[in-house]
């Protein structure tokens, strides 16, 4: 899908900080791509950075530009929003249309903006003819653009703020950087890691031919065995998530940690075995994806699943071979394909 990337220009780092912050903000939240802001500004691309890092999303942030040439050679549709413009109501289908099969860059100014900048435009737009802000331009015209679409995007990773009328709720799925840190912190070894590292490439793989959530199959498979930084028992996973939750990681992410072990594990098999939770059967799509990669592996060796049924028979494991079988079946079935023949 094509994208809208902001163009800044006159950012005055001494003066400007503020109201850029709120143009990168507004960029961001409201469906951008990225904002490129000429003046070189590093505090401000870390503000932008570090609201990226907790809220989640691709958003990128770029000063030092030399705007000219920026915009000059940007090979999408150039939009300048200015109050000397064509009303927005008058040309905003035609940037839909535009919109279908290219990329958009949005300029705005902070100070006085040369004439260049109308004259390399495809559009000067107003939003009104009358002098206010660039927040206020810049968010009215992703609004016309995305059409409300914008509200509908979700960041995934990151932390994502449910609304509630009564306050807020937070659901935190970590990136790639946190994941690597709660290795660190649990003093996981290398091995554990490529483990981990090879599942969560072939349950993202998988996830992509089911139509699961790859950022939550990624974050459940890459952390599935964080346990075995405490107990190489079958407790491993119950172990899992509990070190989850102390970093106050997701429960959809929690609940694949804990469920992932083989096909999962029977309330009658927990009793016996006397684990201290029995919820452990994997139910949701990401919960089967991520314990199933997992049966596909031994260490970071792909094995087939005719090699993992004979492994759990030869130890008398039998309904559990059973069950791994039925879980591949039911995988390949919503995939489309044998999952024996996916690969990342
Ligand atoms: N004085 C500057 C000039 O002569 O271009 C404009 C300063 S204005 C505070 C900063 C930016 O807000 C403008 O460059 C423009 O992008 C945006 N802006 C302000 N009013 C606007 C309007 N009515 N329609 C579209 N953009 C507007």
């Amino acid at each position: 899908m094509p994208e809208v990337i902001v163009l800044r220009i006159g950012h005055r780092p001494f003066r400007d900080k503020r109201i850029t912050t709120h143009v990168a903000l507004v960029a961001r939240a409201f469906g951008a791509s990225g904002i490129i802001i000429d003046s070189s500004d590093l505090p401000l691309e870390n503000t932008i950075r570090r609201t990226t890092g907790k809220f989640g999303g691709n958003f990128t942030v770029r000063s030092g530009e030399n705007w000219k040439k920026t915009y000059r050679e940007f090979p999408g549709v150039k939009i300048h929003l200015t109050m000397y413009g064509e009303p927005i109501e008058s040309v905003t289908e035609k940037i839909r249309d535009e919109f279908r099969s290219r990329n958009l860059m949005i300029l705005v100014g902070a100070s006085k903006v040369p004439p260049e900048a109308y004259e390399m435009s495809d559009y000067n737009v107003s939003v009104t003819n009358q002098p206010h802000s660039e927040v206020a331009a810049l968010a009215i015209a992703l609004d016309r653009i995305f059409d409300g679409s914008e509200f509908q995007r979700k960041t995934v990773t990151g932390l994502n703020v449910i609304p509630n009328p009564r306050g807020k709720t937070v659901d935190y799925i970590p990136g790639e950087d946190e994941i690597m840190r709660i290795f660190s912190e649990a003093g996981a070894d290398e091995k554990l890691i490529a483990h981990c590292a090879a599942v969560s490439a072939l349950a993202v793989a998988i996830a992509r031919k089911c139509g699961a959530s790859e950022a939550i199959v990624r974050a459940g498979a890459l952390l599935h065995d964080i346990g075995r930084t405490k107990t190489n028992g079958i407790d491993h996973g119950i172990a899992g998530a509990s070190i989850l939750r102390e970093y106050k990681i997701s429960e959809t992410i929690v609940q694949i940690v804990k469920r992932h072990t083989g096909a999962g594990i029977t309330d009658e098999e927990a009793i016996a075995l006397g684990l201290p939770d029995h919820d452990l059967m994997p139910r949701t799509l990401e919960e089967k994806i991520v314990a199933h990669a997992d049966n596909l592996f031994s260490l970071s060796e792909r094995i087939t699943v005719k090699d993992v049924i004979s492994n759990y028979r030869e130890k008398g494991l039998n309904d559990a071979a059973d069950r791994i079988a039925a879980l591949h079946e039911e995988l390949s079935g919503i995939a489309g394909e044998d999952i024996d023949s996916i690969n990342p």
